[in-house]
């Protein structure tokens, strides 16, 4: 059924509309529409110069067109007469193939063709700074293992309780929410959905707790690594894939084959050794920025853990490894970080999935070791990339991978991602002039 948006404006006193989409960069843009012009844009799209966002286009291109795509409709919970509207780019009516949402519903289809549909739930972290984001908000949460601190947790009640009040409204299920392992962090659960219902709600899911922070006057960030020392953002996935008939295709008790390790079926154990096989290059998706790599391969924090993996091993119900099956039918991939691009995590996750299942890939050998203590004595298993210069190369030389992805959007993808590399190294730091200065 199609939601008429005009008709939606009528019914719920919606003046105006933002019409959004993702650049390459994660960035959320968007044109405010009053409801009277909404009929036509929903059918013509709003018009943008493409230029002017991060999707590797000239100045000379033309128009680019963002058409609304009215299942993803959010009337926004703190702004009740303006909504939220999820856009597909075009331009003179073809699809802009590097656009990020084009890019995951590509591999949407891809694996409906296949017969599945995957399934997926993210835990975006985030902190609470000063408003020039310099500071935690909160000058006395300061505990050393802060996680799960109810004391600091209701310190900050206010915030959370309207963020999960505002999603129990729009009806996606939350059911958690806690003060995380650093200071000033937390992280809220709702209910997993679809990959491109998920994509959707992790985009508004950023833009509700900055917008709602700022309210209260503080800073949300979901930068990877904000303070030097502390446990940074995870964007930790939980992936399972389901069949035409929706049963459980990860899951030993669906009756597709022999049962498997930890109750993942034969096609889950395939699918997870597609995300083993192309971890490496999926970094530079899922752990798109320079900051990225001072998380996962951070030395052990003040709490005691990094909660991130800088190895390529699963293992059963154990945080201490890149892919973790906590149960029958799903697993989490606790590599993505909070500066991952809400749909390009879920495409790369996928279209990294479905190669493994095409391909029969295996996995590997699991490890049940605790990584953080023992991590030293796995000798066979890849090291994940040092940094965004590393995890652009390994991505780049992953040929499966980034022909899956989509050339035009891959080719987009690194040339930006290396002009950002460019833009760090030619940057002269502190750090640098300490320990050179004298040499
Ligand atoms: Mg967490």
């Amino acid at each position: 059924m199609t939601t008429d948006l005009a008709e939606f404006a009528a019914e719920r006193g919606v003046k105006y509309f933002m019409i959004s989409f993702t650049d390459l960069f994660g960035g959320q843009r968007a044109k405010l529409v009053p409801a009277q012009a909404i009929a036509e844009m929903q059918v013509e799209g709003a018009g943008f110069a493409g230029f002017a966002t991060w999707l590797d286009m000239t100045p000379a291109h033309p128009d680019m067109l963002a058409v609304p795509d009215p299942a993803s409709v959010i009337q926004i919970p703190w702004k009740q007469e303006v909504a939220w509207v999820a856009a597909n780019c075009t331009i003179e009516g073809e699809e802009v193939a590097q656009a990020p949402r084009n890019v995951l519903r590509r591999q949407i289809k891809e694996a409906a063709a296949l017969g599945f549909n995957v399934k997926t739930g993210v835990e975006a972290e985030y902190f609470l700074l000063t408003p020039d984001g310099t500071a935690i908000s909160d000058p006395m949460d300061t505990a050393e293992k802060p996680c799960y601190d109810q004391q600091a947790v209701m310190r900050r009640y206010d915030v959370v309780r309207e963020i999960c009040d505002y999603m129990l409204d729009l009806g996606w299920g939350p059911y958690q929410n806690d003060h995380e392992d650093a200071n000033g962090q937390f992280e809220m659960n709702w209910d997993f959905a679809d990959a491109l219902v998920t994509a959707d709600r992790h985009s508004f899911f950023k833009f509700m707790v900055k917008s709602v922070s700022e309210a209260h006057g503080f800073r949300a960030t979901f930068m990877p690594k904000p303070v030097e020392g502390l446990t940074g953002n995870g964007c930790h996935a939980h992936i399972s894939v389901w069949d035409k008939d929706g049963n459980n295709a990860f899951a030993t008790d669906n009756g597709t084959g022999p049962t498997g390790e930890l109750g993942l079926s034969e096609q889950g154990a395939h699918f997870l050794g597609g995300i083993m096989k192309h971890a490496t290059a999926m970094a530079a998706i899922t752990n798109p920025t320079v900051n990225s790599y001072k998380r996962i391969n951070a030395p052990r924090t003040v709490s005691g853990a990094t909660w991130a993996p800088n190895t390529v091993t699963w293992s059963g119900n154990n945080r201490t490894h890149m892919v973790r099956v906590p149960g029958p039918g799903r697993f989490e991939l606790r590599l993505p970080d909070g500066a991952a691009n809400p749909y390009l995590l879920q495409a790369v996750v996928i279209a990294a999935g479905m190669s493994g299942l095409r391909s029969k890939a295996d996995p590997g050998k699991r490890y049940d070791i605790d990584m953080y203590a023992e991590g030293h004595t796995v000798e066979d298993a890849p090291k994940l990339p040092l940094n965004l210069l590393d995890a652009l190369r390994a991505y780049e030389a992953d040929a499966e991978l980034t022909a899956t992805m989509g050339a035009d959007f891959s080719r987009a993808f690194l040339k930006l991602k290396r002009q950002e590399w460019d833009s760090f190294v030619s940057h002269f730091s502190r750090w640098e002039r300490e320990h050179t200065l004298d040499i």
